[in-house]
């Protein structure tokens, strides 16, 4: 697949009232600051459609693009932010919960994004095990691949692979363009 087009055509900022006209999503989660908003920019081939931001945490609503006039890339709030308050964290895993688990919206794939060099965090597995749980075909994106020593990269996301257990699992940069056509053919794939 290549992305020929993305159009943002709306944010959601209350999923229960589900917006649903047939077309399927593609959601992208992850944990604040593992590069999300720079995967975006890297798979609409739009540098600032979605903003790049030096203070993780910020952005509230889902928003979603129209790709190739075929699926909606939901780009979700990033979640842990450390510095956030129990507030603002407990509204931002609320509305990533309500849009991910409220039956009314059709997921043909959730990404997660995952930090090549941190692993998957416990919340991060939190998360994955509740999207198994419910039955989601799930990506783990692991970003900033570009961090990791070459040598040492197999035997590191081997690592990975063990905790992680049956998913498509995508090594990538979204920064330095590595493994960005493994990561769209992956979405493809169903
Ligand atoms: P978000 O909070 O998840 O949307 O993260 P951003 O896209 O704003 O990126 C957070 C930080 O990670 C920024 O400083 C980016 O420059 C950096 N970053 C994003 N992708 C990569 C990558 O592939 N490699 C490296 N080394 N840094 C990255």
């Amino acid at each position: 697949m290549q992305i020929r087009s993305a159009v943002f055509v709306k944010g959601i900022v209350d999923p229960s009232t589900a917006f649903d006209d047939g077309i399927p999503h593609v959601a992208l989660i992850g944990r604040s600051n593992v590069g999300k908003s720079t995967t975006v920019n890297v798979l609409t081939k739009q540098k600032q459609l979605a903003k790049t931001s030096a203070t993780p945490g910020r952005t509230r609503q889902i928003n979603l693009f129209l790709i190739n006039n075929n699926f909606y890339l939901a780009d979700l709030p990033g979640y842990g932010y450390a510095r956030g308050s129990h507030d603002e964290r407990d509204v931002i895993k609320e509305l990533i919960g309500a849009y991910l688990f409220t039956p009314g919206y059709t997921h043909r794939r959730v990404i997660q994004i995952m930090d090549a060099v941190v692993g998957p965090t416990e919340l991060d597995l939190e998360i994955l095990h509740a999207l198994e749980a419910s039955g989601k075909s799930v990506i783990v994106a692991l970003n900033k691949i570009d961090k990791v020593p070459k040598s040492r990269a197999k035997h590191h996301i081997d690592g990975i692979k063990k905790i992680i257990g049956d998913h498509d699992i995508v090594p990538y940069s979204a920064e330095h363009m590595i493994g960005i056509a493994d990561l769209v053919d992956a979405i493809e794939r169903t």
